[in-house]
């Protein structure tokens, strides 16, 4: 499914004294299957733009058009709900969405809000948990009993639960200690990889939008600076340091970025 967007603007609180532009005639494309990250400071949109692509947000001005749902600013959005089954997005600390009694109930919560019957809810469930790589005897546990870790792969399991084709990552490793980072990171690697998942990562890590990415999308102000390659982006120091982004230049992002550059795969 690819993704347009043409020129996009979302004001909150539009007319009222609490008005706030966030995101300013915005004009993108992103092609299936790709991987994106989004880099920019606090405040400069990126969560704005991404709760667009599933629907929780309205265009102010311009329109949205996923696959084949165009979200248009002052008209009713059609088909939401299939929009939603569609794009699947992991917030920051999604486990405080967990609520069910047993892991196995909070993934089936999804598929079967989506339609699917008891049975076949069951099967995604299994099949999520496998994917975030938890044993199966965790089904029957609370998922208040398990490690924050655990907890997250849990909650993550239940967005993959409904397959999405989309799936927007907001800071998704945010808290977790390296290795946790690296587990939850390398199973949205495969997860593009080998569904072709097309994967759109907001990030405060320069290494991971570089090690990732096949685009990194910079904003500033509520606007795109930048979209192109990571070797191109992180080539460009002398912009980013305008815009005040730290680029952490160790040397395992440098080789990382060369192999890239050499086409050679840097997994
Ligand atoms: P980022 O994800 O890059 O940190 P956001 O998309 O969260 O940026 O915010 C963009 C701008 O919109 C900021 O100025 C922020 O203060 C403002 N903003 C975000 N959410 C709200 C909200 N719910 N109400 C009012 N303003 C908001």
């Amino acid at each position: 499914m690819d993704i347009t967007i043409k020129n996009l603007t979302h004001l909150y609180h539009p007319n009222t004294p609490f008005e706030r532009i966030a995101l300013r005639d915005i004009n993108l494309q992103i092609k299936s299957g790709s991987f994106v990250s989004v880099i920019g400071h606090t405040g400069s949109g990126k969560s704005t733009l991404v709760q667009h692509i599933n629907g929780l947000l309205k265009p102010s001005r311009g329109e949205i058009t996923v696959g084949d749902v165009t979200i248009k600013a002052r008209e009713k959005a059609p088909r939401l709900k299939d929009l939603r089954k569609r794009v699947g997005l992991v917030f920051q600390y999604p486990e405080h969405q967990l609520f069910e009694e047993t892991v196995e109930k909070d993934l089936c919560f999804g598929p079967m809000n989506f339609g699917l019957p008891l049975e076949e809810a069951k099967a995604k469930a299994h099949q999520a948990l496998k994917l975030v790589g938890l044993p199966q005897d965790f089904l029957q546990r609370s998922p208040f009993d398990l490690s924050g870790g655990q907890m997250r792969r849990v909650a993550i399991a239940g967005v993959l639960a409904v397959e999405p084709e989309v799936i927007i990552l907001d800071e998704p490793t945010a808290g977790l200690d390296p290795m946790g980072r690296r587990d939850i990171l390398s199973l949205f690697e495969r997860l593009h990889e080998e569904k072709a998942v097309t994967t759109i990562m907001v990030t405060h890590s320069m290494d991971d939008a570089a090690y990732y990415s096949d685009k990194v999308l910079v904003m500033d102000r509520g606007q795109v600076v930048m979209m192109d390659k990571p070797e191109h982006v992180f080539s460009d120091s002398k912009q980013l340091k305008q815009l005040g982004l730290d680029i952490p230049v160790t040397m395992n992002f440098l080789a990382k970025l060369n192999k890239k550059v050499h086409g050679q795969s840097v997994r």
